[in-house]
Formats: structure tokens, sequence, C-alpha cells
């Protein structure tokens, strides 16, 4: 049976991806490494794997079809702060705190996954932009540039497909927005 590598995520406007993008350049001054393309950006919310087509289907459908129970509550989520994961050598953005709407929308999704039979993570919730790979310098730049405000009122399900040369990602739905 086919799969697709699926994960859930909050996509930026494009002027927001501008502004990270250009977070991104001023990190590699410091950091080194390869920036992200702009228009891949992206913070994950869930990250689901390999994951069956008719499976897949139906995550979609539900989402594209999300009534506010269902969907996701609007919320904000500051970026304000560079960080690394140093094993994965990753410059990331992100928040100094996990804003409780945002863990709450975590939780809740993989508590409605979790009925599809997929396996929440136990590592807990790191909510981040990931903005630069490889990076040979371990350790963030000391200022970031000024805090980013991220209102957000939609998510989006994306396709990881794997092409020679890296990753692609293809949305293959998303949330209605709800307001707030
Ligand atoms: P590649 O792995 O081919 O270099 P990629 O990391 O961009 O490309 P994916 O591995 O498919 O693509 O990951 C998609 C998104 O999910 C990325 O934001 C990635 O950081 C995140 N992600 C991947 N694996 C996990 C995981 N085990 N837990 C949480 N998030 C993950
Ligand atoms: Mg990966």
């Amino acid at each position: 049976m086919s799969t697709l590598r699926l994960f859930y995520a909050l996509w930026p406007s494009p002027s927001l991806a501008a502004s990270l993008a250009g977070w991104a350049e001023q990190a590699r001054l410091t950091c080194g490494g390869r920036a992200m393309r702009t228009e891949t950006l992206h913070l994950t919310l869930a990250f689901l794997g390999p994951v069956d087509s008719a499976l897949a289907d139906e995550l979609a459908d539900e989402l594209a079809a999300a009534t506010p129970e269902r969907g996701l509550a609007p919320g904000d989520v500051p970026l304000e702060r560079y960080g690394v994961f140093s094993r994965q050598r990753i410059l990331w953005a992100g928040p100094s705190e996990t804003p409780f709407g945002l863990q709450q929308a975590h939780d809740d999704l993989w508590q409605w996954l979790a009925g599809y039979g997929l396996t929440p993570p136990t590592q807990p919730f790191r909510p981040h932009v990931t903005l630069l790979r490889n990076i040979t310098q371990a350790e963030p730049p000391d200022d970031a540039p000024a805090p980013l405000a991220w209102h957000y009122d939609r998510m989006v399900l994306v396709a990881s497909e794997s092409l020679t040369g890296g990753s692609r990602y293809r949305i293959v739905a998303q949330s209605r927005p709800l307001g707030g």
C-alpha cells in the first residue's frame, strides 16, 4: 500500500515569511549553514510520518471540513528568539515560552489523531520555525531582530515528498479560518 509522509503545520503569510528570511540571513552571519527557502518556512504542529494513502485522504477531507470544534482555535505565537538544535545542526526562530493556546492546539490535534490509531510523540512540543540547516556554529546569535507577531487562524496538512536532492512540501489541505 502506498504511503504519504505527512505533517500538520502553521504556514506564515508571505510577509511574515519574508521577515523570517531576514532572521535567517542575520543568523547565517554567525552560524553558517544553509537557509531554508522562504516559501517553505513553517511551524510544525504534528509530524505523522508515513501514513497510508487512504487515511491521508480522510485526514485531508476532515481538515478541509473542520468545524470550530474540530478546527484550530485562532491564536498568537510571538517569534522572539533564536535557538539551536545542535544535534540536528538546525537554527530556528520561536517563542520564549510555548503559548498556552498553541500547546492546547497541539494536544487537541494529537488527541484527535490518536482516534485514527496514530501515536502521539513522547517528546515535549517545541514550537519552532527552522531557518538554517547544517549550521557550523552551534551557538545562536546573542541578539535576535525585533520580535514578530504571528496571528494564526488555520492549519495546513502537508505531504513531504522525497526528491533527489531533498524534500519538497505539498499542501494537501487546509482548515477554514475560524475568525478571531
Ligand atoms: P528532510 O528530512 O528530507 O531533510 P524535512 O526535515 O524538511 O526534510 P520532513 O523530515 O518530512 O522534511 O519533516 C517535515 C517537518 O516535520 C519539518 O518541520 C520537520 O522538522 C518536522 N519533523 C520531522 N520529523 C519530526 C519528528 N520526529 N518530530 C517532530 N517533528 C518532526
Ligand atoms: Mg526531516
